[in-house]
């Protein structure tokens, strides 16, 4: 039954129930009072009427005659019993003989007899009238308990039972939509009635049922892409290595199993910490990861026998929960990119290049000499244009020889091979080699090359040719990028420890924006008129720095520019 007709029926029952028991207590009640009115309207008065004619007759004066009469009147309008009317028409007939024969004892004693005859039939009609109301009050009583009970069974019935018909199910129906809240998909209610529960436990299945479905077809996608996406990273040529962010590692590719040495199965769920103490390079991309700004310095790893290069890349990712503001790492990728062809060509590069600007020099070299000799008044006089040209072949033999130097010594650099011979030498030695290499181009713009020197107590340790090389090189700029007629300060000064010679100029200077990159290989200050490769600097760094020392600058741009070369001395 639906629950809608249950409580119709039930309350409506009730209260039917409830209109019946006042029906019948009120009817009762009303035909009691009916009774009791009865008795005393129409017994209790006559009885009353006749006492008072009992008393009057004894008296028998005219008043009491009197009075007599007027009771037989009110009792004769009372007559309310069967055979009371032929009581008072006796009554009536002995009262009347009697008043006119007063002496006529017989008379008063008949009508005596008559009004107790009178009182007796009226007594009699009372108890007769008070059984009745006995049985009235008595149906009364089985009526209003028989629907009292019927009241209170239909009550107690509707307590017992409504409640819980109601809420167990809302109850039930509650603990599964919590379920579903915590995506357990597969709960079901089961309500056997077909009621409106009933109805709404088979629309919560089959809306459970719906989410179930969609659910497991959102997982089935989930699953498809997550394979997908592994297969992809299992295909990349590079080595990849993913970690939460409690630094274990959740995947790694085929590539990083290569590189590593290691199978998937030693990596996948442990800690990168624990790894890192039995594998050499786990530990160093760990270090550098771990670093502000890690080195981008290509790493060789030996695989199958073959040496390859790769350069690392650490991807920290980040997330912004949901409802919160700040992000928080999730993990880290940790991507080797495999270089090696690359690397393979630079060096093949590399190696053609050194083959041609060696096999240059010596050719260059004797070019330079036969125009020397040229130049010798010995050999013969040239004519001022003869002489001319030679000194324009000679200037383009120079800068042909100093281009071949620069790449030369370039191809050193970029194979690591910087052949350096460090001895122990006097600072003087190299800057007056410098200054004497510069001398002839700081004349041609009448440039005055001023040296200060502090007293000089220690050696210090150098490659006296490549030394010399970067410092004619900063002084050859010096003069480049300075104006006519201008001064170049170079300073030599020595510390206990170290010597430090200084080339300032008061040219072009370098915009701030460059002064970073002017150590950079093949990099040339935008809009740099003068001829050069944007070698010169690139090379100097990577000769001071591989001799332990370092190289700086210093510039105003417009006003001049400072480069500061410092060398260990020899100590003791
Ligand atoms: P380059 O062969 O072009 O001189 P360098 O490596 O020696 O190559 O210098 C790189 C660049 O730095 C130059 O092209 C120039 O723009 C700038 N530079 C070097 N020295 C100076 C200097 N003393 N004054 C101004 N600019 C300079």
């Amino acid at each position: 039954m639906r629950i809608k007709t249950k409580l119709t029926l039930g309350v409506g029952l009730l209260f039917i129930l409830i209109i019946l028991l006042g029906s019948v207590g009120a009817s009762y009640i009303h035909s009691l009072k009916k009774d009791t009115e009865n008795i005393l309207h129409d017994n209790y008065n006559s009885l009353l009427y006749a006492k008072t004619m009992l008393q009057t007759l004894d008296a028998q004066t005219d008043q009491a005659l009197a009075r007599f009469e007027e009771q037989l009147i009110k009792q004769e309008n009372n007559a309310t019993e069967q055979g009371e009317i032929d009581i008072n028409a006796q009554i009536r007939h002995d009262f009347e003989a009697y008043r006119h024969d007063p002496l006529n004892l017989e008379r008063l004693k008949t009508i005596r007899i008559s009004v107790v005859q009178l009182m007796e039939m009226n007594m009699q009609a009372i108890e007769t009238k008070s059984q009745y109301a006995e049985t009235t009050a008595y149906q009364a009583t089985i009526w209003i308990a028989i629907t009292g009970t019927a009241c209170f069974v239909i009550a107690f019935t509707l307590l017992i039972n409504l409640p819980s018909s109601i809420a167990d199910p809302i109850q039930k129906l509650t603990l599964s939509i919590k379920q579903i809240a915590a995506n357990n998909y597969g709960e079901r209610v089961h309500f056997e009635k077909s009621d409106e529960f009933g109805e709404l436990a088979q629309s919560f299945n089959t809306m459970a049922q719906k989410l179930e479905e969609y659910n497991s077809s959102h997982l089935a996608k989930l699953m498809r892409q997550k394979k997908r996406i592994e297969t992809l990273i299992n295909k990349m040529i590079d080595p990849v290595i993913g970690l939460d962010e409690n630094m274990q590692v959740i995947f790694v590719n085929e590539e990083a199993c290569k590189v590593t040495g290691l199978l998937e199965d030693q990596m996948v769920g442990k800690s990168s910490k624990d790894l890192a103490l039995g594998n050499d390079l786990i530990r160093l991309l760990l270090h550098d990861m771990q670093q502000k700004t890690p080195t981008n310095e290509p790493i060789k790893i030996v695989v199958d026998d073959k040496e390859g290069y790769y350069t690392k890349e650490f991807v920290h990712i980040e997330i912004t929960p949901t409802g919160e503001a700040t992000k928080e790492v999730v993990g880290h990728v940790i991507i080797l990119r495999n270089i090696t062809e690359y690397k393979e060509l630079d060096f093949a590069k590399t190696r053609f290049i050194a083959t041609v600007s060696h096999e240059f020099k010596t050719p260059i070299s004797s070019m330079k000499m036969s125009l020397q000799l040229l130049k010798n008044k010995q050999i013969g006089a040239l004519n001022e244009e003869q002489n001319h040209l030679v000194d324009s072949v000679h200037d383009d033999v120079n800068r042909l020889l100093k281009i071949t130097t620069e790449l030369l010594n370039m191809t050193q650099v970029e194979s690591g091979n910087i052949q350096l011979n460090v001895e122990p030498c006097l600072p003087q030695k190299i800057l007056d080699y410098a200054l004497e290499a510069n001398r002839t181009s700081a004349d041609l713009k009448e440039i005055d090359l001023q040296v200060h020197q502090s007293p000089i107590a220690h050696s210090v340790l150098a490659d006296v040719e490549k030394t010399a090389w970067v410092l004619t090189n900063l002084i050859a700029n010096a003069i480049n990028y300075s104006h006519d007629n201008s001064v170049i300060k170079i300073a030599l000064e020595q510390t206990h420890m170290f010597t430090q010679i200084t080339v300032k100029d008061d040219g072009i200077g370098i915009p701030p924006e460059y002064i970073h990159r002017v150590f950079d290989r093949y990099f040339r200050v935008p809009g740099t008129h003068r001829e050069g490769t944007g070698l010169g600097l690139a090379i100097s760094k990577e000769f001071i720095d591989a001799q332990g020392g370092t190289i700086s600058v210093k510039s105003d741009y417009g006003t001049g520019s400072e480069f500061t070369i410092e060398l260990k001395n020899k100590q003791g």
